[in-house]
């Protein structure tokens, strides 16, 4: 950083920037932590665009730039933290751009317009991190997962790889592995694309206010291209999730008569399995046999 700048904390302070509840604003004030985050994010200088969502004050921010990675995007929906993320910009040779919005809902043309990327080299990569809203992170991942699948927005441009924060539960839930009680739709759903893991743990106490639960670090990076039909993929996990306790031959005969199939539906899978004990491939491929057989979607 060229020029000296307050601390995180005292700007918080000096601007009144008190933590609004209904935007789940939980901020983290020791730099030691979001080095930390950037150190398993895996960002280079080399690297093409790292997309911040929801920096806040910006203390993830100052990790991201401490890279000298060239291009930082920080989309920030509350307003009240663009003139502190503004005077990073400016102590940082405006490496940093802000966008105000909300990432649900800000297009990803924006965001490469607004760092002056016109053409990504495909082999540098992009990097989304961000200590998310607790409220809009699974939507969030959910979104940017069709975006992977369809390769549009910034997943057309480069590999993508994420790293993000989510309440420990639900980091849980999206690495579980096959054969595991936390295994559930997020975790197929994510792994069909990415690989997944959970390289750091954060303790609730590292959060100011303290959130009532522990956050997990999740890094995410995609899995080779794989043509699949994803979202009659979706609809048969939550057909077979909404169905955690019955046996797999149980909920393959559902499926075949809600479906007045009158052959067998052709599956791998292990006629008394539940759906945790289903691998993403086997998922994958009965989503594959049935767009075969002519049906596009569960209704
Ligand atoms: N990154 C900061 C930190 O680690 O201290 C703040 C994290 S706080 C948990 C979440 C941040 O996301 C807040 O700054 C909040 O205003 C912002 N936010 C909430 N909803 C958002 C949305 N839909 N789009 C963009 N930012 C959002």
């Amino acid at each position: 950083m060229n020029v000296k700048l307050p601390s995180v904390r005292d700007l918080v302070k000096l601007y009144g920037l008190s933590a609004k509840q209904t935007l789940s604003q939980n901020f983290i004030f020791d730099k030691n932590i979001t080095d930390k985050i950037v150190r398993c994010a895996g960002i280079t200088a080399a690297d093409s665009l790292v997309v911040e969502v929801g920096p806040g004050p910006g203390l993830l921010t100052r990790s991201v730039l401490d890279t000298n990675v060239q291009h930082v995007v920080a989309l920030e929906k509350d307003s009240r933290f663009i003139p502190t993320l503004t005077q990073l910009a400016d102590a940082n040779d405006h490496r940093l751009k802000i966008l105000q919005g909300d990432a649900m809902k800000v297009p990803h043309s924006d965001i490469l317009q607004l760092a002056g990327i016109h053409r990504v080299d495909p082999l540098k990569r992009i990097h989304i991190v961000g200590n998310l809203p607790f409220n809009v992170a699974t939507p969030l991942l959910i979104q940017w997962l069709h975006l992977l699948q369809q390769r549009k927005g910034l997943f057309g441009a480069a590999e993508v790889w994420m790293t993000l924060m989510f309440q420990k539960e639900v980091a849980q839930r999206i690495c579980a592995p096959v054969n595991t009680p936390d295994r559930g739709r997020l975790s197929v759903i994510t792994q069909t694309l990415c690989s997944a893991n959970i390289p750091y743990l954060i303790p609730s106490s590292a959060f100011l206010p303290k959130p009532k639960v522990d956050a997990a670090i999740v890094h995410l990076r995609p899995l080779q291209y794989q043509e699949m039909p994803f979202d009659l993929l979706e609809d048969v996990l939550r057909f077979f999730f909404t169905r955690k306790r019955k046996s797999a031959s149980h909920i393959l005969n559902l499926l075949q008569s809600q479906l007045k199939l009158e052959t067998a539906l052709p599956s791998s899978i292990d006629s008394n399995a539940r759906p945790e004990n289903i691998t993403t491939q086997q998922f994958i491929q009965l989503a594959i046999s049935l767009r075969e057989m002519g049906i596009d979607r569960l209704s």
